[in-house]
């Protein structure tokens, strides 16, 4: 299996393991790799040191938050030029994190600013830095996630990358509480070339969320459809676990369990591997 989607220590909260120690875990469970995320640095250097401690495939990126200045092309640039393989677009600093009152990066340390990201249509004063960071994306033939923006903000970015060429869309968790889209709605997003994520953490811990409800939308994503754990929670069980229980739910909902095991194996190692 092929986690795309974990989170490690040192982090600005606290995580079921350092990066060693989850690098170690996915080995023993014969894991192919995973990737490395976090919501307020680039991990590639992280990630290019557990991969060579491991053996493991392990990929880095940068998320847009606060952090690393928000909607940034430079922190991008830094990012992808060290080899990294995912950009996601602002994650707990988006409006969307803000108006569903979950938490947010700023709650961590008073001193910062509560400001919170939005791209168009949301925020149109955005655009010449998305339309940079496209531009780096596809030159990197990197991956863009689309982190916690709005149904409407993915729309539009959906829409805007044929002109970059960006040809590597992955919807972060479109049925989590932020964004909250519908499966008919996912269905349109899959329509439009990207990939869609379930996570585990959904069923960990999304109020309102049932093995009902994601096998509705892994069917809405059909042969788009990535599974991974977006676990490294100290509540959640380990990430090889917690991926392998997704698994087994969403067969348990009777869905093929080959299409399921494919999309947390080779959907997501293809998608994120350089050419
Ligand atoms: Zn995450």
């Amino acid at each position: 299996m092929f986690d795309s989607h974990v989170h490690a220590a040192p982090d600005i909260v606290p995580r079921i393991g350092d990066d060693a120690a989850i690098g170690d875990a996915y080995a023993t469970s014969g894991f192919a790799g995973f990737v490395l995320k976090a919501h307020y640095e680039s991990t590639v250097g992280r990630a290019h040191a557990v991969a060579q401690a491991t053996g493991l495939t392990v990929h880095g990126g940068i998320a847009l938050n606060q952090h690393v200045g928000g909607v940034n092309p430079a922190a991008v640039a830094a990012a992808l030029g060290a080899g990294g393989r995912v950009v996601w677009m602002p994650t707990a600093d988006a409006h969307t994190q803000r108006a569903a009152g979950l938490p947010r990066l700023c709650n961590h340390e008073p001193l910062l600013s509560p400001r919170a990201y939005a791209i168009p249509p949301v925020d149109p004063t955005a655009e010449p830095a998305v339309d940079d960071i496209l531009s780096l994306i596809a030159d990197a033939d990197a991956v863009l996630a689309t982190g916690h923006l709005s149904a409407e903000e993915c729309l539009w970015l959906a829409d805007r990358t044929p002109r970059y060429g960006v040809s590597r869309i992955l919807f972060t968790h479109p049925s989590y509480t932020v964004p909250g889209i519908d499966p008919a709605g996912v269905r349109s997003l899959a329509e439009r070339g990207g990939f869609v994520e379930i996570t585990a953490y959904q069923l960990l811990h999304q109020p309102g969320c049932t093995p009902a409800l994601l096998a509705r939308v892994a069917e809405a994503a059909g042969e788009r459809l990535v599974l991974s754990s977006d676990t490294g929670q100290p509540d959640s069980p380990m990430p090889a676990e917690a991926l392998t229980m997704l698994v087994d739910v969403l067969a348990g909902e009777g869905l093929d369990r080959g299409w399921l095991a494919d999309a947390a194996t080779t959907v997501p190692y293809e998608l994120f591997a350089p050419r």
